[in-house]
């Protein structure tokens, strides 16, 4: 097995040397760029297999970097951030990272959340590879096809998109914008809210009373969860 490539997108060279170096003995492969431009033209012709995003850069911030990688691209991204605010934290999830480390960080630990979000990335592209089983539900990612006691329900492309991300990890709370951004993969311009039609529309077809969700349940404030345990 060849080694995983990381991206580590990082302005302060101090930061950039120590990180390879380790990461290195560590028997990653790494590669960096000091800004969010540099990264946006080594990410036209590369495939990491993990980006490591600083916050804090110079012209463009990592938020933004981060919202523009996840529109095309489901590469694990891990945060560096200097802040201690919870809204940064939130903000950088809501953008698409799958985890955050505040700076100072032991070499260490950032070494073991890298191998988490790895594995945690293997596991999801073996996953897609048959259906998910939820109850009476039964979702093939391959084929778009949902079936509830073995009975085709046609979805649209988005419904399905919707239903599929929220049952691949029932219990997880995801926000409106994260089901934007992760389901329908471009761009909506902040109409969060159209994702309560969508998912309103989900639950019509297959939710046996759609007022008393079964399966898609709303968390008051936030977003939504698949969840069947009650
Ligand atoms: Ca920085």
């Amino acid at each position: 097995m060849s080694n995983k490539k990381i991206l580590l997108i990082e302005d302060e060279e101090k930061i950039r040397i120590l990180v390879k170096k380790y990461m290195e003995q560590e028997s990653f492969e790494v590669l960096t760029a000091e800004s969010g431009y540099q990264a946006r033209e080594f990410l036209k012709n590369n495939n990491p297999d993990l980006i490591l995003l600083d916050l804090m850069l110079p012209e463009m911030n990592g938020l933004d970097l981060c919202r523009e990688i996840r529109k095309t691209s489901r590469v694990p991204i891990i945060m560096l951030t200097a802040k201690t605010q919870e809204t940064d934290k939130i903000l950088g999830l809501e953008m698409g990272a799958d985890d955050y480390i505040t700076k100072p960080f032991s070499l260490a630990e950032l070494s073991a959340r890298i191998r988490a979000a790895l594995r945690r990335s293997d596991f999801g592209s073996l996953e897609k590879e048959e259906s998910i089983i939820r109850g009476d539900l039964q979702i093939n990612i391959e084929r778009y096809q949902v079936k509830l006691n073995g009975k085709d329900i046609p979805l649209t492309a988005t419904e399905f998109k919707i239903l599929a991300l929220l049952a691949q990890n029932p219990g997880r709370v995801y926000s409106r914008l994260q089901i934007l951004n992760a389901a329908l993969e471009e761009s909506y311009g902040g109409y969060e809210r159209s994702i309560d039609t969508h998912i309103s529309n989900v639950r019509h077809k297959i939710e046996k009373n759609p007022a008393e969700p079964e399966y898609i349940k709303t968390v008051y404030g936030l977003g939504y969860k698949f969840d069947i345990s009650d």
